[in-house]
């Protein structure tokens, strides 16, 4: 699967990326919530290229422990 197909895979819509901050608004997507001590549900999204870098970690991930490798669910284990 190449990047574009694993791009496909999520919903994009403009926002600042958690690991680029300085970035203007960018196509984002939300990748978890987080909930802050002092209360309330705070968004963390992020760009494709950092989309791309965490499937890559995820897929490496997964050849190292022998389990099979599912792009798309970036959100599901980057908590
Ligand atoms: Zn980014």
């Amino acid at each position: 699967m190449d990047s574009e197909q694993i791009l496909k895979l999520y919903d994009w819509d403009d926002g600042i990326c958690f690991r680029h901050r300085g970035r203007d608004e960018v196509p984002t997507t939300l990748v978890w919530t987080v909930r802050p001590a002092a209360g309330g549900i705070k968004d963390v999204r992020a760009c494709e290229e950092c989309v791309l870098i965490m499937e890559d970690t995820r897929r490496r991930a997964a050849e190292r422990m022998g389990t099979n490798y599912e792009p798309g669910h970036v959100a599901e284990t980057s908590q």
